[in-house]
């Protein structure tokens, strides 16, 4: 070989005796062939085949097999973020005349989705009360897909996932669900009969605000066939390096989510102490509205808690939240950093009620002392007591 062919190819290695705990990042736009046989018959290959880096490496299989496994589940398919987690279960299952239910609280880009993409290509959205009641009203031959997500990350609202399940089985319709709250460790849907799990990788099992992704994972060959294809046709595939950080972030989730989950309980109680009754929405707080269902479904809570502002707390928020010395202010959560994000779903409600008016202040706990953040949290409500 001469010289710029030496260059080009690279040289085998011996790998026999290298052996290491982390899983490789294999890049790849094309993958090669060993026989013009093989390449012949490659669109016959089996999706957890290879054919084309765009649909995965064995970096984006090994993520998908444990996301898989902690889903409790048979594949897992890895999407660029959890928006498109949620929007490429819609296009997959959704056409021209179908309605999908969606619940009052999902996480508003989703409810944008319907709106503003799908309902001009003909497909509709009809919204039910986060608790379920008169969902069963709502369903028609044209509803092909029930979506949940619980508890919704603001309002803390719970859904009764079973429930779900057993009425999308009852009238031959999909069911879905946004898993990010408490990721498969806490609360596994595919157990309760919903057929798509959704979660957002970018938040507990990235861990580090560092990356985005999301993963969709069911019980069926055929639904996740289904969704590979949407992904083929639309062109959308995740960069195996993206996939790599999540691979080291899901390797201390369980550890992190235990701590955040304790030290959320800690401070949530805390704060439920020190303001009025009910303003704190946590859902393993005892005095929870929906305490009984998160602990029928529930094997623990993550660090995502809410509190309800009064409107006099609400007129001092903004000097409050620049006296902050550890935590930050963002939305984005599930990284080491804790952050506060004041929202307002006033406007996002059709089932909206007099708590809806004021200001939740959204706390992520990440992994700074305990001490530090009890400091930060009481600072802002001295503040805001003022
Ligand atoms: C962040 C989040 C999403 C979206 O995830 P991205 O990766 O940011 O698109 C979806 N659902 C919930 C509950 C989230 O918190």
């Amino acid at each position: 070989m001469r010289d710029a062919t030496s260059c080009t190819i690279h040289p085998a290695v011996d790998l026999s005796e290298f052996s290491s705990l982390t899983v490789p990042t294999y890049r790849a736009s094309t993958i090669v062939f060993e026989d013009a046989r093989s390449y012949a018959t490659r669109t016959q290959r089996d999706l957890d085949s290879y054919f084309y880096g765009l649909h995965g490496t064995p970096t984006t299989r090994t993520l998908e097999a444990q996301i898989t496994k902690l889903e409790n589940g048979l594949r897992s398919v890895i999407v660029p973020s959890g928006q498109a987690g949620a929007t490429i279960v819609f296009l997959s299952v959704l056409h021209p005349g179908d309605t999908v239910l969606v619940p009052d609280n999902v996480y508003p880009p989703v409810l944008d989705f319907c709106v503003n993409y799908l309902e001009p290509r003909g497909i509709h959205h009809k919204i039910y009360r986060p608790d379920g009641e008169g969902i069963e009203d709502l369903i028609d031959p044209s509803v092909k897909l029930i979506w949940a997500e619980t508890p919704g990350s603001t309002t803390m609202e719970l859904q009764d996932l079973r429930m779900i399940a057993a009425l999308g089985k009852r009238h031959g319709i999909l069911t879905g669900a946004d898993n990010t709250w408490a990721t498969p460790l806490q609360l596994k849907p595919l157990d309760l009969g919903i057929d798509f799990s959704m979660q957002a990788l970018s938040k507990y099992v990235g861990g580090h605000s560092d990356l985005l992704l999301g993963s969709i994972c069911v019980n069926d060959l055929e639904l996740r066939k289904k969704l590979r294809d949407t992904m083929r046709m639309l062109g959308i595939g995740v960069s195996p390096d993206e996939v790599s950080l999540a691979l080291r972030g899901i390797e201390t989730m369980a550890v992190r989510l235990a701590h955040v989950g304790k030290v959320a309980l800690n401070l949530a109680e805390e704060l439920a102490s020190r303001l009025e009754a009910g303003s704190v929405l946590h859902p393993a707080l005892p005095g929870f509205p929906q305490h009984s269902l998160w602990k029928r479904d529930f094997s623990g809570a993550s660090g995502v808690f809410s509190v309800v502002l009064s409107e006099r707390q609400e007129r001092r928020l903004d000097e409050g939240l620049d006296q902050l010395k550890v935590m930050a202010i963002g939305a984005s959560w599930g990284g080491t950093r804790s952050l506060v994000a004041p929202m307002s779903v006033k406007d996002a409600r059709k089932f909206g009620q007099a708590e809806h008016q004021r200001i939740f202040l959204r706390i992520n706990v990440g992994l700074e002392d305990q001490e530090d953040l009890r400091a930060d949290l009481n600072n802002l409500f001295d503040i805001l007591s003022k």
